[in-house]
Protein backbone atom coordinates (compact mmCIF):
# COMPACT_ATOMS: atom_id res chain seq x y z
CA UNK A 1 0.00 0.00 0.00
CA UNK A 2 1.25 3.45 -0.96
CA UNK A 3 -1.48 5.57 -0.63
CA UNK A 4 -0.06 8.67 1.59
CA UNK A 5 -2.67 11.07 2.63
CA UNK A 6 -2.50 13.68 5.41
CA UNK A 7 -6.18 14.33 6.42
CA UNK A 8 -7.75 17.04 8.77
CA UNK A 9 -10.17 15.58 11.57
CA UNK A 10 -13.20 17.17 12.60
CA UNK A 11 -11.82 19.16 15.42
CA UNK A 12 -13.91 18.83 18.39
CA UNK A 13 -16.55 15.93 18.93
CA UNK A 14 -19.16 16.01 21.44
CA UNK A 15 -21.23 12.88 21.36
CA UNK A 16 -24.38 11.79 23.63
CA UNK A 17 -27.62 11.67 24.36
CA UNK A 18 -28.71 15.53 25.37
CA UNK A 19 -25.50 16.17 23.81
CA UNK A 20 -27.95 19.08 21.16
CA UNK A 21 -28.00 20.98 25.17
CA UNK A 22 -24.43 21.60 25.48
CA UNK A 23 -24.55 24.01 22.07
CA UNK A 24 -24.84 27.30 23.87
CA UNK A 25 -21.51 26.44 25.92
CA UNK A 26 -19.86 25.04 23.08
CA UNK A 27 -20.74 28.08 20.74
CA UNK A 28 -19.83 30.66 23.64
CA UNK A 29 -16.03 31.03 22.71
CA UNK A 30 -17.14 31.63 19.26
CA UNK A 31 -19.18 34.47 19.40
CA UNK A 32 -16.76 36.85 19.24
CA UNK A 33 -14.98 36.82 16.06
CA UNK A 34 -15.62 39.21 12.90
CA UNK A 35 -18.60 40.92 13.22
CA UNK A 36 -19.99 38.98 16.50
CA UNK A 37 -23.42 37.35 15.59
CA UNK A 38 -24.19 33.51 14.63
CA UNK A 39 -25.67 32.25 11.63
CA UNK A 40 -27.69 29.12 12.26
CA UNK A 41 -28.94 27.18 9.25
CA UNK A 42 -31.88 24.37 10.09
CA UNK A 43 -33.67 22.22 8.32
CA UNK A 44 -37.17 23.54 7.70
CA UNK A 45 -38.73 19.86 8.59
CA UNK A 46 -38.19 21.80 12.15
CA UNK A 47 -39.96 25.17 11.49
CA UNK A 48 -43.62 24.03 12.86
CA UNK A 49 -41.55 22.05 15.80
CA UNK A 50 -41.83 24.67 18.77
CA UNK A 51 -39.79 22.94 21.37
CA UNK A 52 -37.24 21.97 18.89
CA UNK A 53 -36.94 25.43 17.61
CA UNK A 54 -36.75 26.92 21.58
CA UNK A 55 -33.79 24.95 22.04
CA UNK A 56 -31.47 26.71 19.57
CA UNK A 57 -29.42 28.64 21.33
CA UNK A 58 -30.08 32.11 19.01
CA UNK A 59 -29.11 34.90 21.39
CA UNK A 60 -29.85 38.47 19.72
CA UNK A 61 -28.40 39.30 16.98
CA UNK A 62 -28.30 36.14 15.47
CA UNK A 63 -30.12 34.53 12.46
CA UNK A 64 -31.35 31.49 11.88
CA UNK A 65 -32.04 30.38 8.38
CA UNK A 66 -35.00 27.72 8.16
CA UNK A 67 -34.23 26.15 4.49
CA UNK A 68 -35.78 23.57 2.57
CA UNK A 69 -34.30 20.27 0.92
CA UNK A 70 -36.06 19.32 -1.34
CA UNK A 71 -33.57 20.12 -3.66
CA UNK A 72 -30.13 18.93 -2.82
CA UNK A 73 -27.96 21.95 -2.08
CA UNK A 74 -26.78 23.92 -5.01
CA UNK A 75 -23.70 26.29 -5.87
CA UNK A 76 -26.51 28.99 -6.70
CA UNK A 77 -28.34 28.69 -2.86
CA UNK A 78 -24.69 29.16 -1.13
CA UNK A 79 -24.23 31.97 -3.40
CA UNK A 80 -27.13 33.53 -2.48
CA UNK A 81 -27.05 32.84 1.07
CA UNK A 82 -23.58 34.32 1.90
CA UNK A 83 -24.27 37.33 -0.54
CA UNK A 84 -26.98 38.33 1.85
CA UNK A 85 -26.04 37.60 4.75
CA UNK A 86 -22.62 39.70 3.95
CA UNK A 87 -24.73 42.71 2.33
CA UNK A 88 -27.20 42.91 5.25
CA UNK A 89 -25.15 42.18 8.25
CA UNK A 90 -21.36 41.66 7.87
CA UNK A 91 -19.35 38.74 8.21
CA UNK A 92 -20.74 36.19 10.89
CA UNK A 93 -18.78 34.77 13.65
CA UNK A 94 -19.75 31.21 13.08
CA UNK A 95 -22.10 29.30 11.01
CA UNK A 96 -24.56 26.21 12.70
CA UNK A 97 -25.76 23.36 10.39
CA UNK A 98 -28.32 21.47 12.07
CA UNK A 99 -29.98 18.85 9.32
CA UNK A 100 -29.21 16.39 7.60
CA UNK A 101 -26.37 15.86 4.80
CA UNK A 102 -28.22 18.36 2.97
CA UNK A 103 -27.29 21.17 5.79
CA UNK A 104 -24.03 19.96 6.66
CA UNK A 105 -23.09 20.73 3.10
CA UNK A 106 -24.72 24.05 3.24
CA UNK A 107 -22.73 24.94 6.57
CA UNK A 108 -19.76 23.59 5.83
CA UNK A 109 -19.85 25.43 1.98
CA UNK A 110 -21.48 28.52 3.28
CA UNK A 111 -18.77 29.26 5.77
CA UNK A 112 -16.04 28.59 3.01
CA UNK A 113 -17.56 31.25 0.58
CA UNK A 114 -18.01 33.90 3.11
CA UNK A 115 -14.06 34.01 2.98
CA UNK A 116 -13.46 33.25 -0.61
CA UNK A 117 -14.47 35.40 -3.28
CA UNK A 118 -16.98 34.77 -6.46
CA UNK A 119 -19.21 32.10 -7.05
CA UNK A 120 -18.73 28.63 -5.23
CA UNK A 121 -18.70 27.24 -8.96
CA UNK A 122 -15.21 28.19 -9.28
CA UNK A 123 -14.28 25.72 -6.03
CA UNK A 124 -15.54 23.01 -6.73
CA UNK A 125 -13.07 20.28 -7.06
CA UNK A 126 -9.88 19.55 -4.36
CA UNK A 127 -7.81 21.89 -3.17
CA UNK A 128 -9.62 25.40 -5.00
CA UNK A 129 -10.31 27.24 -2.13
CA UNK A 130 -7.87 29.74 -1.37
CA UNK A 131 -8.73 30.57 2.13
CA UNK A 132 -9.85 29.74 5.56
CA UNK A 133 -13.56 30.13 6.12
CA UNK A 134 -15.54 31.09 9.36
CA UNK A 135 -16.02 28.90 11.93
CA UNK A 136 -18.54 25.93 11.50
CA UNK A 137 -20.22 23.76 13.73
CA UNK A 138 -22.54 20.58 12.29
CA UNK A 139 -25.22 19.17 14.16
CA UNK A 140 -26.71 15.99 12.23
CA UNK A 141 -30.42 15.27 12.92
CA UNK A 142 -30.26 12.09 10.51
CA UNK A 143 -27.24 9.56 10.24
CA UNK A 144 -25.98 8.07 7.48
CA UNK A 145 -23.92 10.24 4.77
CA UNK A 146 -20.76 10.62 6.97
CA UNK A 147 -20.72 14.49 5.73
CA UNK A 148 -20.76 15.54 9.75
CA UNK A 149 -16.42 14.16 8.98
CA UNK A 150 -15.91 14.30 5.51
CA UNK A 151 -13.85 16.79 4.29
CA UNK A 152 -15.83 18.37 1.34
CA UNK A 153 -19.27 20.10 0.90
CA UNK A 154 -21.09 18.73 -1.81
CA UNK A 155 -22.73 21.01 -4.45
CA UNK A 156 -24.68 20.52 -7.47
CA UNK A 157 -23.46 23.28 -9.58
CA UNK A 158 -24.27 24.61 -13.45
CA UNK A 159 -21.94 21.78 -14.80
CA UNK A 160 -20.98 19.64 -12.54
CA UNK A 161 -22.09 17.73 -8.92
CA UNK A 162 -18.98 18.01 -6.79
CA UNK A 163 -17.93 19.22 -3.09
CA UNK A 164 -15.65 22.02 -2.50
CA UNK A 165 -12.94 19.73 -1.45
CA UNK A 166 -9.58 21.01 1.51
CA UNK A 167 -8.83 20.76 4.97
CA UNK A 168 -11.11 24.20 5.46
CA UNK A 169 -14.35 22.42 4.75
CA UNK A 170 -14.02 19.93 8.41
CA UNK A 171 -16.32 21.03 10.78
CA UNK A 172 -14.31 23.16 13.91
CA UNK A 173 -17.32 21.07 15.87
CA UNK A 174 -19.75 18.61 15.60
CA UNK A 175 -22.30 17.73 18.18
CA UNK A 176 -23.66 14.01 17.83
CA UNK A 177 -27.18 13.53 20.17
CA UNK A 178 -28.81 10.47 18.76
CA UNK A 179 -31.78 12.46 19.93
CA UNK A 180 -32.55 13.98 17.53
CA UNK A 181 -32.59 11.35 14.71
CA UNK A 182 -35.72 9.42 16.43
CA UNK A 183 -38.38 11.52 13.84
CA UNK A 184 -36.72 10.67 10.64
CA UNK A 185 -39.57 8.74 8.79
CA UNK A 186 -38.98 5.41 8.29
CA UNK A 187 -38.15 4.85 4.79
CA UNK A 188 -35.50 7.57 4.59
CA UNK A 189 -33.99 6.55 8.09
CA UNK A 190 -33.30 3.35 6.16
CA UNK A 191 -32.17 5.30 2.75
CA UNK A 192 -29.09 7.72 4.59
CA UNK A 193 -28.67 4.95 6.44
CA UNK A 194 -27.58 3.11 3.78
CA UNK A 195 -25.03 5.51 2.70
CA UNK A 196 -22.99 4.84 5.15
CA UNK A 197 -23.63 0.84 4.74
CA UNK A 198 -22.10 1.43 0.97
CA UNK A 199 -19.46 3.80 1.83
CA UNK A 200 -18.25 0.95 4.33
CA UNK A 201 -18.10 -1.45 1.56
CA UNK A 202 -16.84 0.58 -1.17
CA UNK A 203 -13.94 1.29 0.83
CA UNK A 204 -12.82 -1.76 1.14
CA UNK A 205 -13.35 -3.35 -2.39
CA UNK A 206 -11.33 -1.24 -4.37
CA UNK A 207 -7.84 -1.01 -5.00
CA UNK A 208 -7.16 1.72 -3.18
CA UNK A 209 -8.58 -0.55 -0.13
CA UNK A 210 -6.03 -0.69 3.28
CA UNK A 211 -6.15 -1.31 6.75
CA UNK A 212 -6.89 1.71 8.09
CA UNK A 213 -9.95 2.10 5.78
CA UNK A 214 -10.97 -1.31 6.87
CA UNK A 215 -10.95 -0.53 10.58
CA UNK A 216 -13.82 2.12 10.17
CA UNK A 217 -15.47 0.36 7.42
CA UNK A 218 -15.75 -3.01 9.64
CA UNK A 219 -16.65 -1.79 12.83
CA UNK A 220 -19.55 0.35 10.91
CA UNK A 221 -20.66 -2.64 8.69
CA UNK A 222 -21.08 -4.40 12.19
CA UNK A 223 -23.11 -1.63 13.51
CA UNK A 224 -25.38 -1.57 10.29
CA UNK A 225 -25.91 -4.93 10.48
CA UNK A 226 -27.55 -4.71 14.36
CA UNK A 227 -29.20 -1.58 13.40
CA UNK A 228 -30.57 -3.08 10.02
CA UNK A 229 -30.88 -6.44 10.72
CA UNK A 230 -31.15 -7.43 14.80
CA UNK A 231 -32.56 -4.90 16.66
CA UNK A 232 -35.40 -2.50 16.93
CA UNK A 233 -35.64 0.57 16.02
CA UNK A 234 -37.14 1.58 19.70
CA UNK A 235 -34.15 -0.56 21.24
CA UNK A 236 -32.33 2.78 22.68
CA UNK A 237 -29.18 1.37 21.40
CA UNK A 238 -30.21 2.12 17.40
CA UNK A 239 -30.20 5.17 17.05
CA UNK A 240 -26.91 5.55 19.20
CA UNK A 241 -25.48 3.16 17.14
CA UNK A 242 -26.31 4.58 13.71
CA UNK A 243 -24.81 7.54 14.65
CA UNK A 244 -21.78 6.76 15.29
CA UNK A 245 -21.96 3.67 12.27
CA UNK A 246 -22.41 6.93 10.03
CA UNK A 247 -19.59 8.36 11.32
CA UNK A 248 -17.08 5.88 11.06
CA UNK A 249 -18.24 5.00 7.70
CA UNK A 250 -16.98 8.38 6.82
CA UNK A 251 -14.25 8.03 8.32
CA UNK A 252 -13.49 4.73 6.33
CA UNK A 253 -13.64 6.80 2.86
CA UNK A 254 -10.80 9.43 4.71
CA UNK A 255 -8.07 6.66 3.45
CA UNK A 256 -10.05 5.26 0.72
CA UNK A 257 -12.47 6.46 -1.92
CA UNK A 258 -16.04 5.23 -3.19
CA UNK A 259 -16.66 3.45 -5.93
CA UNK A 260 -18.86 2.48 -8.94
CA UNK A 261 -22.12 2.95 -6.76
CA UNK A 262 -21.29 6.26 -5.98
CA UNK A 263 -20.57 7.16 -9.49
CA UNK A 264 -23.63 5.58 -11.23
CA UNK A 265 -25.60 7.47 -8.09
CA UNK A 266 -24.41 11.06 -9.46
CA UNK A 267 -25.61 10.17 -12.46
CA UNK A 268 -28.95 9.85 -10.86
CA UNK A 269 -28.54 12.74 -9.17
CA UNK A 270 -27.08 15.18 -11.32
CA UNK A 271 -29.44 13.70 -14.51
CA UNK A 272 -33.09 13.19 -12.70
CA UNK A 273 -32.07 15.22 -9.63
CA UNK A 274 -32.60 11.69 -7.24
CA UNK A 275 -31.64 12.21 -3.89
CA UNK A 276 -28.32 10.72 -3.09
CA UNK A 277 -29.04 8.05 -0.71
CA UNK A 278 -32.26 6.84 -2.72
CA UNK A 279 -30.04 6.92 -6.07
CA UNK A 280 -26.93 4.79 -3.96
CA UNK A 281 -30.18 1.94 -3.20
CA UNK A 282 -31.26 2.36 -6.75
CA UNK A 283 -27.86 1.45 -8.34
CA UNK A 284 -26.40 -1.19 -5.41
CA UNK A 285 -29.17 -3.49 -6.19
CA UNK A 286 -28.02 -3.90 -9.51
CA UNK A 287 -24.38 -4.39 -8.66
CA UNK A 288 -24.05 -7.93 -7.59
CA UNK A 289 -21.35 -8.43 -10.15
CA UNK A 290 -19.25 -5.86 -8.65
CA UNK A 291 -20.18 -6.25 -4.65
CA UNK A 292 -20.87 -9.67 -4.52
CA UNK A 293 -22.75 -10.91 -0.90
CA UNK A 294 -23.11 -7.40 0.23
CA UNK A 295 -25.62 -7.08 -2.36
CA UNK A 296 -27.15 -9.96 -1.25
CA UNK A 297 -26.33 -9.00 2.71
CA UNK A 298 -28.21 -4.79 1.51
CA UNK A 299 -31.61 -6.95 -0.25
CA UNK A 300 -31.58 -8.96 3.26
CA UNK A 301 -32.16 -5.83 5.27
CA UNK A 302 -34.83 -4.20 2.85
CA UNK A 303 -36.67 -7.20 2.81
CA UNK A 304 -36.47 -7.68 6.56
CA UNK A 305 -37.41 -3.79 7.09
CA UNK A 306 -40.05 -3.91 4.79
CA UNK A 307 -38.53 -0.82 3.19
CA UNK A 308 -40.94 1.04 0.32
CA UNK A 309 -38.27 1.69 -2.70
CA UNK A 310 -39.89 3.01 -5.92
CA UNK A 311 -40.10 0.95 -8.87
CA UNK A 312 -39.61 0.76 -12.40
CA UNK A 313 -37.72 3.80 -12.77
CA UNK A 314 -35.63 3.02 -15.95
CA UNK A 315 -38.70 2.14 -17.80
CA UNK A 316 -39.21 5.29 -18.92
CA UNK A 317 -35.51 6.61 -19.13
CA UNK A 318 -34.62 7.51 -23.08
CA UNK A 319 -31.09 6.17 -24.16
CA UNK A 320 -30.42 10.05 -23.86
CA UNK A 321 -31.04 10.18 -20.65
CA UNK A 322 -28.82 6.67 -19.99
CA UNK A 323 -26.10 8.54 -21.90
CA UNK A 324 -26.07 11.79 -20.05
CA UNK A 325 -26.04 9.71 -16.80
CA UNK A 326 -23.16 8.28 -18.04
CA UNK A 327 -21.37 10.75 -19.12
CA UNK A 328 -21.68 11.94 -16.04
CA UNK A 329 -20.19 8.79 -14.25
CA UNK A 330 -17.66 8.22 -16.55
CA UNK A 331 -16.17 11.98 -15.50
CA UNK A 332 -15.40 10.66 -12.12
CA UNK A 333 -11.91 9.22 -12.75
CA UNK A 334 -11.01 8.78 -8.64
CA UNK A 335 -13.82 6.47 -8.30
CA UNK A 336 -12.96 4.32 -11.07
CA UNK A 337 -9.50 4.13 -10.29
CA UNK A 338 -10.25 3.42 -7.07
CA UNK A 339 -12.51 0.31 -8.38
CA UNK A 340 -10.48 -0.84 -10.87
CA UNK A 341 -6.96 0.54 -10.61
CA UNK A 342 -5.21 3.22 -12.59
CA UNK A 343 -5.69 1.07 -15.85
CA UNK A 344 -9.35 1.49 -15.67
CA UNK A 345 -9.71 2.56 -18.94
CA UNK A 346 -9.15 -0.82 -20.32
CA UNK A 347 -11.97 -2.23 -18.36
CA UNK A 348 -14.40 0.07 -18.51
CA UNK A 349 -15.89 2.46 -21.22
CA UNK A 350 -19.43 4.18 -21.52
CA UNK A 351 -21.11 1.02 -22.64
CA UNK A 352 -20.56 -0.80 -19.54
CA UNK A 353 -21.73 2.23 -17.59
CA UNK A 354 -24.66 2.46 -19.61
CA UNK A 355 -25.57 -1.50 -19.18
CA UNK A 356 -25.90 -0.94 -15.71
CA UNK A 357 -27.90 2.04 -15.39
CA UNK A 358 -30.06 -0.28 -18.10
CA UNK A 359 -30.67 -2.82 -15.34
CA UNK A 360 -32.60 -0.15 -13.12
CA UNK A 361 -35.86 -0.87 -14.99
CA UNK A 362 -37.02 -2.47 -12.09
CA UNK A 363 -35.76 -3.45 -8.72
CA UNK A 364 -35.96 -6.87 -7.77
CA UNK A 365 -36.03 -6.06 -3.87
CA UNK A 366 -39.87 -5.50 -3.94
CA UNK A 367 -41.73 -6.47 -0.85
P1 LIG B 1 -31.20 15.31 3.76
O1 LIG B 1 -30.47 16.36 4.50
O2 LIG B 1 -31.30 15.45 2.29
O3 LIG B 1 -32.65 15.13 4.39
C1 LIG B 1 -33.49 14.06 3.97
C2 LIG B 1 -34.87 14.23 4.52
O4 LIG B 1 -34.90 13.95 5.93
C3 LIG B 1 -35.43 15.64 4.37
O5 LIG B 1 -36.78 15.54 4.00
C4 LIG B 1 -35.29 16.23 5.76
O6 LIG B 1 -36.22 17.25 5.99
C5 LIG B 1 -35.55 15.01 6.62
N1 LIG B 1 -35.04 15.06 7.99
C6 LIG B 1 -33.79 15.36 8.40
N2 LIG B 1 -33.69 15.21 9.73
C7 LIG B 1 -34.92 14.85 10.18
C8 LIG B 1 -35.45 14.54 11.45
N3 LIG B 1 -34.69 14.54 12.56
N4 LIG B 1 -36.75 14.18 11.53
C9 LIG B 1 -37.54 14.13 10.42
N5 LIG B 1 -37.08 14.39 9.18
C10 LIG B 1 -35.78 14.75 9.06
O7 LIG B 1 -30.64 13.89 4.12
P2 LIG B 1 -29.31 13.06 3.99
O8 LIG B 1 -29.68 11.81 3.34
O9 LIG B 1 -28.64 13.05 5.32
O10 LIG B 1 -28.36 13.93 3.05
C11 LIG B 1 -28.28 13.81 1.66
C12 LIG B 1 -27.35 14.91 1.18
O11 LIG B 1 -26.05 14.69 1.72
C13 LIG B 1 -27.19 15.00 -0.32
O12 LIG B 1 -27.30 16.35 -0.69
C14 LIG B 1 -25.80 14.49 -0.58
O13 LIG B 1 -25.19 15.07 -1.72
C15 LIG B 1 -25.09 14.87 0.69
N6 LIG B 1 -23.94 14.02 1.02
C16 LIG B 1 -22.81 14.65 1.44
C17 LIG B 1 -21.70 13.92 1.78
C18 LIG B 1 -20.46 14.61 2.23
O14 LIG B 1 -19.48 13.96 2.55
N7 LIG B 1 -20.44 15.91 2.28
C19 LIG B 1 -21.73 12.52 1.74
C20 LIG B 1 -22.90 11.90 1.32
C21 LIG B 1 -24.01 12.67 0.98
ZN1 LIG C 1 -22.58 8.61 -0.12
Amino acid sequence: MNLFRNFKSVTKTCYGRGSFGKLDEILQPHRFQNDGFMVFVVDDYFEDKADFVKRIPELEGDEVHFISVLKEPTTELIDRLRDDILKRRGLPAGIVGIGGGSVMDIAKATALMFTNEGSSVQYQGLNLIKKPGIYHCGVPTISGTGAEVSMTAVLTGPVKKLGLKCDWTVFDQIVLDPDLIASVPRDQWFYTGMDTYIHSVEAITGTKKNTFAEAYSEKSLAMCREVFLKLDRSDVKSDEKLMVASYMGGLSLTYSEVGVCHALSYGLGKVLEIHHCIANCIAFDKLEDVYGDYVQEFKGMVKHLKVNIPQGLAKDWSEETISAMAEVAYNLPHMWDHAFGPDWQKVLDRERIKGWYRRMFGLTWRN
